[in-house]
């Protein structure tokens, strides 16, 4: 270990000079022997004044100041003894190191001088046998001086001869060592302190040489890694390190060597019991004075658990950021007083930013991002949620600065106060809910193109309806012609009526059509009035009646004893019923049996239409209201129909206040609806009948027909001719207008799709002509909602009536203004 390193140079020096000290001393000897030999007379030697010539005389005086001169240089204590042990010389370093006066010692035994601190008489024979055998004797002894010290001292003795080669004493020179051992003790201590305190350290502690070869392990290295510090000493780290983490091990190694700073490596190694364990080594590289490198000192703590830790939050937060990226969720934080806003990375990827090192943008980077549109609203928002500590949610659109794409954004935020109270961040979440929006805008869109599809069909049909009428009025008229003057062959009267019942039929499905439509655009008005339920089902069976007898069933209808009244639009519920008669006697097979129910259930009727047709599937069952609902067609086919019959029911009982229910045990098993309908309680009037004209009332009026239908205003002009009337036709308004003036009329048929001139242009012009005021003007249109109706009669009509023309219902007509006043139908 460096630190118990000692330096040695003082003592080779010592060592050195004493050597020649010796050499010279010999040389002098040498002297003077020659000189007592004769050999010499005189002789030149250097001293401290330069080079004197010595003569014989005074030779000896000479050669101790010469001696003398050269010991007091020295800066070790030098002593001579003669062989009993007496002081014969003491130089200056050791007057110094013995406390003594030199001229005091001379004389006096050595022991005076000083006393070996462990007198041992066998080390003292020991030393005065080597200097009698070899001259010299080496060694390093305690003395004690005569004043109580004690010295550490590194002794040189070198056995004194007299001429004739007897022991004639010593010469000893004593280097004063104990600063040196004194400092070499507390190193030593401070070695044994380190020591005691690394083994006491619950981690491991280590010191490395320069080459990274182990000087020092503590015990709890040892037993960490099942090892003894004998093992470890002088070798490296290599076997312990993990095969994958020894280049960056080493190459911290180096590094820290090469740029002096503190060593710190994560490194697995192998633990005493094979696993292998997370450390953390930081050392302290130990570099000499003069700048070389000496070696590391560490410590590794076994850092396994807090890794797993790490690794733990590592992966946990992996998993959330997992999991927010995968709901798309960014997360963001505003500081309301330095307006920097820190984002996640999926904020920055939802804007199209690239992320900032720190993670931060400005306020302004979020405010430019979003659309101009939507930045006052979403302004406002923010600063309620500052000022009152609110959370908010708002949404917002942005435009991506990196391809300009628009996204939607829905932020839900909330603020977070300092210790003070004061609102100093507001935190939130961002949610790209792009995808969300555009389902719901494009489903938006479909609603609305489906709506306008929905009302485009309903508009389609009631035009279908109107433009289908329009031929059957001709056809109508013509019917009833052929009826008048009377057919004479049975064949051809067969043909007729034939005609008739399906013309009856086309009607009856275009009406069907129109009033569907008409009332899914809620265009219908009921004109409610206090009617007999007797009447409305009376109505509705004498309809059917004749489709029931073609096909051969039975009909029996059950009524209570006592009158039901019920508050309803006589025509529209006595066609809920005649559908219902309808479809049982359509959906029967031919000689069937249908009854009708009429009861009473507390403050409803109840009416039960029941058949042993061919029933409803189960599955057809909850369906059988909509719009186009129909059953399996093969069994039906030759009963025609639109599937909106039952639609028409429900709809009109519903408008009643009702509801109508289907049911039936399956196909073959015949079916059942059930319609339940409030009853009025008090005893109200019974409506009259209408008085309905007899066939072949007569009238004689001179009647203008217009109708740009050609067919259509020659047929009911013979028609009316047929019925005692005189009769023109005019085909467009102008026409209508002009003919009206010439002829006179008291009666105009006048229909309102007319070209040149509208019915209504017409009528108000015909009212202008003299005359005109008093003539009847009768709108005929396939328009017949209220509408219309109401629109003729601030034309200035009298009538309106809706193709085809019920010839039966323009007679009734005639016959009224026969009667009396007219009265607007
Ligand atoms: P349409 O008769 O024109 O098809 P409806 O709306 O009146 O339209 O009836 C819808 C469907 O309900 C019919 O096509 C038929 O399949 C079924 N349906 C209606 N009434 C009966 C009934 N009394 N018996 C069996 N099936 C019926």
């Amino acid at each position: 270990m460096a630190l118990m390193t000692l330096a040695t140079s003082p003592e080779e020096q010592l060592r050195a000079e004493v050597a020649e000290l010796r050499t010279r001393l010999e040389e002098a000897e040498d002297t003077l022997h020659a000189i007592r030999s004769g050999e010499v007379d005189a002789l030149m030697l250097e001293t401290a004044d330069g080079p004197q010539i010595f003569t014989l005389q005074g030779l000896d005086a000479e050669s101790n100041r010469f001696r003398g001169e050269i010991l007091a240089q020295v800066s070790d204590s030098v002593i001579a003894v003669d062989a009993d042990q007496r002081v014969t010389y003491l130089n200056a370093a050791a007057e110094r190191q013995y406390r003594v006066r030199a001229s005091d010692a001379l004389g006096r035994p050595l022991s005076e001088i000083y006393t070996r601190r462990w007198p041992c008489a066998e080390a003292e024979a020991a030393t005065w046998s080597a200097l009698r055998e070899h001259g010299e004797w080496r060694g390093e002894i305690f003395h004690r001086t005569p004043d109580g010290r004690e010295i550490a001292v590194d002794t040189s003795l070198t056995a004194l001869r007299d001429a004739s080669g007897a022991p004639a004493g010593c010469v000893g020179v004593f280097r004063d060592i104990t600063e040196q051992e004194r400092t070499q003790e507390a190193l030593r201590e401070s070695e044994q302190r380190f020591r005691i305190m690394a083994d006491g350290l619950p981690l491991i502690v280590w010191v490395h040489d320069a080459q990274g070869k182990s000087q020092f392990v503590n015990q709890p290295f040892c037993e960490y890694f099942g090892v003894t510090p004998q093992q470890v000493a002088g070798s490296n780290w290599q076997p312990l390190v993990h095969p994958d983490d020894l280049a960056a091990y080493a190459g911290e190694f180096s590094a820290c060597v090469r740029d002096r700073r503190p060593f710190h490596a994560e490194v697995r190694a192998r633990r005493f019991d094979g696993e292998w364990r997370w450390l953390e080594s930081r050392a302290q590289p130990r570099f000499s004075a003069s700048g070389e490198f000496l070696g590391m000192v560490g410590s590794s703590p076994d850092i396994t658990e807090r890794k797993q830790s790490e690794t733990n939050l590592r992966e946990s937060e992996e998993r959330t950021q997992l999991a927010i990226e995968a709901t798309a969720v960014g997360i963001w934080e505003w500081n309301v007083l330095t307006n920097a806003i820190r984002w996640d990375a999926q904020m920055f990827s939802f804007y199209g930013i690239p992320p900032t090192a720190n993670g931060f943008v400005h306020y302004s980077d979020w405010s430019g991002a979003v659309l101009p549109e939507d930045l006052p609203e979403n302004e406002r928002i923010l600063q309620d949620t500052v000022r009152r500590g609110a959370q908010n949610r708002r949404e917002f659109r942005i435009r991506r600065r990196d391809d300009g794409a628009v996204r939607y954004i829905e932020s839900v935020e909330t603020v977070r106060a300092n210790a003070q109270g004061e609102t100093e961040c507001v935190v939130g979440t961002n949610l790209d809910v792009t995808e969300r929006k555009t389902a719901e805008i494009r489903l938006r869109q479909a609603v609305v193109a489906l709506s306008d599809a929905d009302r485009r069909k309903d508009e389609f049909l009631a035009t279908l309806a109107h433009e289908l009428r329009n031929p059957l009025a001709p056809i109508r008229n013509g019917l009833q012609l052929m009826k008048m003057t009377g057919v004479q062959s049975a064949a051809l009267e067969q043909a007729r009526s034939m005609m008739e019942r399906q013309l009856t039929q086309m009607v009856r499905l275009i009406d069907d059509l129109m009033d569907v439509s008409r009332i899914s655009r809620g265009n219908i008005e009921l004109r409610k009035e206090h009617v007999p339920f007797t009447a409305v089902v009376g109505s509705a069976v004498e309809a059917s009646r004749p489709l029931i007898e073609r096909m051969g069933h039975e009909l029996t209808v059950t009524f209570p004893q006592q009158p039901l009244v019920v508050d309803a639009d006589m025509t529209r519920l006595a066609q809920v019923f005649q559908n219902l008669l309808n479809n049982a006697a359509k959906y029967s097979d031919p000689g069937g049996y249908i009854q009708l129910n009429v009861e009473r259930q507390g403050s409803d009727v109840v009416v039960t239409v029941k058949d042993t047709g061919i029933g409803i599937a189960a599955d057809q069952l909850p369906r059988i209201f909509e719009m186009f609902t129909q059953g399996d067609r093969s069994l039906e086919m030759s009963q025609g129909g639109l599937g909106i019959g039952l639609t028409l029911v429900k709809r009109l009982v519903e408008m009643h206040g009702g509801r109508v229910e289907a049911g039936s045990e399956g196909p073959g098993k015949g079916s059942e609806f059930v319609v339940r309908l409030p009853i009025v309680v008090e005893a109200s009037k019974p409506q009259e009948s209408g008085g309905a004209a007899e066939h072949g009332v007569r009238s004689s009026h001179r009647i203008l027909v217009v109708d740009d239908n050609r067919d259509g205003a020659d047929s009911l002009a013979a028609m009316l001719k047929l019925m005692g009337n005189d009769t023109r036709t005019a085909y467009d308004g102008q026409e209508g207008v002009d003919a009206a003036g010439e002829f006179r009329p008291d009666v105009i048929v006048l229909d309102i799709g007319l070209p040149k001139l509208n019915g209504y242009e017409a009528c108000r012009r015909i009212r202008e002509q003299p005359g005109g005021k008093g003539v009847v003007l009768i709108a005929i249109t396939g328009w017949g909602q209220d509408e219309d109706r109401r629109r003729s009669r601030v034309a200035g009509f009298d009538h309106h009536m809706v193709k085809p023309v019920d010839p039966q219902a323009l007679m009734n007509l005639l016959a009224g203004l026969d009667a009396g006043p007219t009265r607007w139908q």
